[in-house]
């Protein structure tokens, strides 16, 4: 499996007009690209930071997975996403290994890439979120 480096951090918030507001703000960071995934039930701004991006995450729905995380945990860092070269052949390699998978196959993510998450059984605690750009 080719790991490329951390791709993004995903940061659960509640309202993403706020959150955005406070990082461009007081920390200095832009807000680049907004995209709305139905599928997941979020709404999500992309903000560089060197080589990497916070990917700020608010629910579009009461019952999404970050509503549900935010129900759970508060906000704050919801994933962590590392970037790989091929989503495919890494899953396999997981699987391989036994690693428990929440996604068996690639699916959507936001800012067109291809993603699936590694349970955070597996991982000690943390959601980790493989991503390969398009
Ligand atoms: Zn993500």
């Amino acid at each position: 499996m080719e790991l490329k480096r951390v791709d993004h951090i995903g940061i659960a918030v509640k309202n993403l007009e706020e959150a955005v507001n406070f990082y461009e703000t007081a920390i200095g960071l832009k807000a680049v690209g907004y995209e709305t995934v139905e599928e997941q039930k979020v709404k999500v701004a992309f903000m560089p930071c060197g080589d990497s991006e916070l990917e700020l995450l608010e629910s579009t729905e009461p019952d999404g997975p970050i509503a549900r995380f935010i129900e759970k945990n508060g906000p704050g860092i919801q994933h962590i996403a590392i970037r790989v070269d091929d989503i495919d052949k890494a899953l396999e390699e997981l699987k391989e290994k036994g690693v428990r998978l929440i996604d068996q196959t690639p699916r959507y993510g936001a800012g067109n890439a291809r993603i699936a998450f590694v349970h955070p059984k597996a991982t000690g605690g943390v959601l980790l979120e493989l991503t390969q750009r398009m």
